[in-house]
């Protein structure tokens, strides 16, 4: 595929039967499917220098393949998201697998029988595992603000010890509040699980790395006669929004509009911004074969970086002498200081402000919001795809 650096100065919006601001999961997936579809011709217009969005990979002067925005890890239930991403890539058959570092013993996460035997002792943590089967049933997750609303004092000793050594340390790191204080959905992505099934997305059918990378993935998934790609391209430079129509170029624009960035920036934050927290990546390259045992580490009770990830565990890439590893280091995102804005800080106040921001694109019929930011969630890369692919339904269906 090719992409434009910079856009072309005879650039002619009405050429084109969509344009899609974003190359990330939900700009790609829709420009692919309403090109395939319905043969729309589509603008993809990428502010970045590359496409992928925050998937986006890399080899690194060491020649290690890492993930510029943070660890990406493919995993899903849904077998429709599944058979669309494949068409673009193999997969490995890479299983994800975390430990946290509590106090110098490495156990795993989410917390499982084998954490409960190195917590608390062959003979007491095979005691609580029991309680936990017969409380809960084996192979189930429980989430830790849930396993702490149980009245009993075995329980709780569980409860007690995932929360302040799991829990507490990194969200404080990761969110700057307790796990209290978050939304639940939050820490319930990382459940305690009652079973001995040791990967991070335990039971997820479908999970590996993309066999070339994401990045390569993109490129055949943006790989099309009817899709230009310009990378380079910040769409406020060149979007006018009002009440009823998108302006692009000066002229109200017909065709449909795919919007994946932050709905805030649209109208200068004017309403107020809409919070983030942001991460500083710390890259450091080894001569050391392997750094740690397994793809990622998180530093649960110690470090002010959350978690350190070493990229040829979790790809597999044979590269004897070097590897690659990243710190990541989580705070406040400050808007327009060129920082990411890569997790929606979910809560009452905030959701209501994205709602304000939502109902002033409502009426602009052709302008369609998806993906992390544009619709402020906490999307994993499945989520977007479905997400992706269902907003592509709807616009095929006006247009067949
Ligand atoms: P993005 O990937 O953010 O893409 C949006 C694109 O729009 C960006 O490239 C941006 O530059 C562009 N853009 C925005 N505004 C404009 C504009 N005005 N003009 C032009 N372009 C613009 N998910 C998983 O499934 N597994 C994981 O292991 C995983 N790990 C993650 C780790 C981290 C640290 C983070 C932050 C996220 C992780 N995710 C993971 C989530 C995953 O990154 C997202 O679900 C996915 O990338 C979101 O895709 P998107 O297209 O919605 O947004
Ligand atoms: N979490 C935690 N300790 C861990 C892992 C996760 O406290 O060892 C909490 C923390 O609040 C984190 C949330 O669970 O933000 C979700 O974790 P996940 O690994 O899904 O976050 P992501 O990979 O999206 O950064």
């Amino acid at each position: 595929m090719q992409i434009t650096f910079g856009l072309p100065e005879d650039f002619n919006p009405s050429a084109y039967d969509m344009i899609v601001v974003g190359a990330g999961y939900a700009g790609a997936v829709c420009a692919r499917r309403l090109a395939e579809t319905v043969g729309f011709r589509v603008a993809v217009l990428e502010r970045r220098d590359h496409i992928a969005g925050n998937a986006y990979d890399y080899y690194d002067e060491a020649g290690v393949l890492v993930h510029m925005y943070g660890p990406h890890i493919y995993h899903t239930f849904s077998e429709n998201v599944h058979n669309f991403l494949s068409r673009f890539t193999e997969w490995t058959d890479y299983q994800h697998k975390v430990l946290a570092n509590v106090h110098g013993t490495l156990m795993p996460v989410p917390f499982n029988h084998k954490s409960l035997l190195l917590a608390f002792g062959e003979e007491r943590g095979e005691e609580l595992y029991n309680k936990l089967i017969d409380t809960f049933g084996k192979d189930v997750k429980v989430p830790i603000l849930q396993l702490r609303e149980k009245n009993d004092p075995d329980l709780a000793e569980v409860a007690d010890y995932v929360y302040e050594n799991v829990f507490l340390h990194y969200t404080m790191k990761q969110w700057g509040q307790t796990p209290d204080q978050i939304d639940p959905s939050v820490t319930a992505r990382v459940p305690v699980f009652v079973g001995d099934d040791d990967r991070y997305f335990p039971q997820a059918p479908f999970q590996g790395m993309p066999a070339e990378g994401y990045t390569a993935l993109f490129e055949n998934m943006l790989d099309h006669d009817c899709i230009d790609v310009f990378c380079g391209v910040d769409a406020r430079d060149i979007f006018e929004l009002d009440e009823t129509t998108v302006k692009v170029c000066g002229n109200v624009y017909g065709g449909e509009v795919v919007y994946t960035g932050p709905l805030d920036e649209l109208f200068d934050l004017d309403l107020g911004a809409l919070p983030y927290r942001t991460l500083d990546m710390e890259f450091e390259t080894l001569d050391v074969d392997q750094f740690q045992p397994v793809g990622t580490v998180n530093y649960t009770v110690s470090e002010d970086f959350t978690r350190i990830t070493e990229f040829k565990n979790m790809t597999g890439q044979e590269l004897p002498g070097k590897t690659t590893i990243m710190r990541e280091y989580s705070h406040a995102y400050e808007p327009g200081s060129g920082q990411t804005p890569y997790y929606a800080i979910l809560d009452p106040d905030n959701r209501k402000l994205y709602g304000r921001y939502l109902e002033r694109v409502r009426h602009i019929t052709n302008f369609h919001p998806v993906g992390r930011l544009a619709e402020y969630r906490y999307y994993d890369m499945d989520a977007v795809t479905a997400s992706a692919l269902n907003l592509s339904d709807e616009i095929i269906a006006c247009h067949a």
